[in-house]
């Protein structure tokens, strides 16, 4: 990403055609989408690139098999498809998972759920994956004819969906195989599905990283305080530079409102319209609510706890009963088991959402009788919290039980806001959102997100060896950074003691502290900890926040004074996240 500095000039200076307001990955998908159709395009973010829901989900790029009990087919169908395109443009940050849904004591696995996985299956196939299917096997066919060995695995092209193997039934020593963590229970059968996971912040970030190379400009810790009017159209928003006080107008032609569960607060000065005026009006969704100036959010509090892997070892993900028919996962997550989620309605603070002490209960609770373990909260490695921007219907439904379509509001001033939706579906927010701005400006510009790859995916074998980095490390660079790992290595390469990792054990590099700060705006300790890697959530309790310090002191320019203040202050964020739990 272009330096914050450069940044803040240019949104200074120039006028824009779309301003995106949130960098989450809503804002990330607008600025991509309009970028690569022709507009020019500012995006600001409060706080952090990815600081809001989009760092804080399950991780999985998934249809949703949950979504099926509602009925929402036509979600789960769209995610499915998205899903399978994911995994095509960024093969080294969205990856498929093995689920696995045990059955004990020589119980069939439950029909219902087999129905569910039917219908899953079903819904996921599309025309390009048949293509796909026989472009592969003609590719195959060339392979062999030119004297390549016939058994090696056929990649997907660029654009080509992945296809996930059929559900079925396994054995129980298969079950154990991929759920080691469920030795004491001898499982005797299961389900076996596929999903997928990522990183939801790298995500974002490499996102962002393609919105720049169309011509975006993004910049972190921009508040935007209040949307200019010209003649009572939107024209821009007033912002307010978190670091340096000051204030600044970024002029646009047209304003996309991409805040998440902060979606019902920008409004122009004095604006008479009402946050979520209008609300419960009975359009269809997924499309433009003209009439109704803002969505009123609802949100509910999901909350996700981290176990080390002697603990619970798992290779797949796990669907574990949770009472009253509910089901949590537990999934192998950047060498940690990720356990969650809770969905409860939440009317607390925004800015800081921390797991409460009843939600790490719940989902200790329901991890130990599922693998008969007696886990306690002080056997966490970390834990988190977020916000789901849910749009309420005006009815009292239970959060469970609200759907997670995306919607787009249009404003009287013009200005678009887009939320709701899911981290998988996010690009086909962007596109209607972007639709929306073609089809006023009567542009022939049609989306081409489908076909971009996103980010540039490198083998790990391919990167270069470096003095003092851990073997285990190439995966985890290739995987988050794709081809701009090599950066980091060179960093290593130069400075010696960035080579090392920043906490034993876990393969993140010091020498990534230094390039989240260079090229990729990180500001702050927890920028670093908490999203441009995750060690916050992995390693809660052995942060080396003072060394981590020191490397982005070097960088940022700190004297010791503040250096010693951006410690205080992320013990400060740390708390508030509640990341180590009592
Ligand atoms: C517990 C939980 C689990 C989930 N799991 C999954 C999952 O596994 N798979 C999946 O597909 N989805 C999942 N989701 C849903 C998904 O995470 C969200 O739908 C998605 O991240 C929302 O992204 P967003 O960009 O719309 O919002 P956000 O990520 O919240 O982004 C909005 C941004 O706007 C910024 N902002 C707010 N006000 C202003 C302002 N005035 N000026 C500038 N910036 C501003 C905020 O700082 C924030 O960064 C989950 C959600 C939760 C809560």
């Amino acid at each position: 990403m272009i330096e914050r500095a450069q940044a803040l000039a240019a949104l200074s200076e120039d006028e824009f055609d779309v301003v995106v307001v949130g960098g989450g990955i809503t804002g990330a998908g607008v600025a991509l989408d309009a970028a690569t159709r022709g507009f020019s395009v500012a995006l600001i973010e409060r706080a952090d690139f990815a600081a809001g829901t989009s760092s804080r989900s399950s991780k999985l790029v998934h249809g949703g098999l949950r979504y099926l009990q509602n009925f929402d087919l036509g979600l789960v169908r769209e995610a499915l498809l998205e899903r399978q395109l994911m995994v095509a443009l960024a093969p080294h940050l969205v990856h498929p998972l093995p689920l696995v849904v045990p059955a004990f004591d020589g119980a069939r696995p439950d029909r219902l759920m087999g129905v569910g996985l039917n219908l899953y299956d079903v819904m996921s196939v599309d025309r390009d994956r048949l293509r796909s299917r026989r472009g592969r096997r003609a590719r195959a066919a060339d392979q062999r004819s030119a004297g390549e060995q016939g058994n090696q695995p056929v990649k997907p092209q660029e654009g080509e969906s992945w296809s996930p193997e059929r559900h079925r039934v396994i054995s129980g020593e298969e079950v154990l195989e991929l759920l080691p963590a469920l030795g004491e229970r001898e499982p005797t059968s299961g389900y076996l599905f596929y999903d997928c996971q990522t990183d939801d912040v790298r995500l974002v970030l490499t996102v962002l990283g393609e919105a720049e190379r169309f011509g975006a400009v993004c910049a972190n810790r921009l508040d935007a305080l209040s949307v200019i009017e010209h003649d009572g159209r939107a024209a821009g928003v007033r912002v307010s530079d978190r670091e340096s006080g000051a204030e600044l107008d970024v002029r646009a032609a047209n304003v996309v409102n991409a805040t998440g569960v902060w979606a019902d607060r920008l409004a122009a000065p004095g604006s008479d319209a009402p946050p979520g005026a209008g609300a419960g009006a009975q359009e269809p969704a997924g499309e433009s609510r003209h009439g109704q100036e803002l969505p009123r959010i609802r949100p509910s509090r999901g909350a996700h706890v981290l176990l080390s892997t002697e603990d619970l070892p798992l290779l797949g993900g796990a669907i574990i009963p949770a009472g009253s028919g509910r089901t949590i996962f537990a999934l192998p997550w950047l060498g940690r088991t990720l356990v969650g989620t809770t969905d409860r309605d939440y009317e607390g603070e925004l800015d800081h959402v921390r797991p409460s002490t009843e939600d790490v209960d719940y989902l200790l609770s329901a991890i130990n009788e599922f693998f008969g373990t007696a886990l306690t909260p002080q056997r966490l490695t970390g834990a988190f919290a977020g916000v789901r921007p849910l749009i309420s219907s005006g009815d009292p439904k239970k959060s469970v039980d609200i759907s997670r379509k995306a919607e787009l509001y249009e404003a009287s001033s013009g200005m678009l806001t887009i939320t709701g939706g899911k981290l998988t579906t996010w690009r086909r927010m962007a596109k209607l959102t972007v639709d929306r701005l073609v089809a006023r400006d009567s542009r022939d510009a049609p989306c081409r997100t489908h076909e971009i790859p996103l980010g540039q995916a490198i083998s790990a074998e391919d990167l270069p060896r470096v003095e003092g980095v851990p073997a285990e490390s190439y995966a985890a660079l290739a995987g988050r950074y794709g081809h701009a790992a090599r950066e980091v290595l060179a960093l290593a390469a130069e400075r010696g003691e960035l080579a090392q990792p920043i906490v034993g054990g876990l393969p993140d590099l010091l020498a990534e502290v230094a390039l989240a700060a260079r090229r990729e705006q990180a500001r702050s300790v927890g920028d670093v900890l908490l999203r441009r890697t995750r060690l916050g959530l992995l390693a809660a309790r052995e942060l080396p926040v003072q060394l981590v310090a020191g490397v982005l002191a070097g960088e940022l320019g700190w004297d010791d004074a503040r250096t010693a203040r951006e410690i205080e202050d992320f013990a400060g964020e740390a708390l508030a996240e509640g990341i180590a739990p009592e």
